[in-house]
């Protein structure tokens, strides 16, 4: 089976605009943001749902989640941040990290026909780097 855009995103295959590393996790930024700041955290193993990771890769995952999202909440002008995990359109495990102050906010749907705004997106990055 052909790597996914993740994968690719990992190997640097495919550009993004990162926020943290380590060995075994990747945070970037979405680039169909929900709202600014929307940011992926994804394992370096290419494991499709998130409960199939063993515990050790989990924990690595929700570790860098939690020291993603305070960084949001302590960087980005939002209320909130919230934790969505769906996998629908990427089969490599992704928790989102979703900066919101209401809830009109967090359920925002955005249209993924629009070119991503990479200059935005880097504006962003640069804020939110490790
Ligand atoms: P899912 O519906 O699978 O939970 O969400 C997949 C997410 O991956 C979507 O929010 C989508 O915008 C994001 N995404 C898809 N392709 C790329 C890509 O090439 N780069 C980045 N940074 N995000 C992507």
């Amino acid at each position: 089976m052909a790597d996914s855009i993740f994968m690719q995103i990992i190997s640097g295959e495919v550009p993004s605009h990162k926020i943290y590393e380590d060995d075994k996790t990747l945070a970037f930024l979405d680039i169909n943001p929900v709202q600014p700041g929307h940011t992926l955290v994804i394992p370096k193993k290419p494991i499709t749902y998130l409960w199939d990771l063993d515990d050790e890769d989990y924990m690595a995952v929700m570790h860098t989640a939690k020291l993603v999202g305070t960084k949001l909440r302590q960087t980005m002008d939002a209320e909130h941040v919230g934790v969505k995990v769906e996998g629908l359109d990427v089969p490599h495990t992704h928790v989102h990290l979703i900066p919101f102050s209401t809830p009109e906010e967090f359920r925002y749907i955005p249209d993924h026909r629009n070119a991503p705004d990479h200059e935005a997106l880097m504006a962003i990055a640069q804020k939110l780097a490790f």
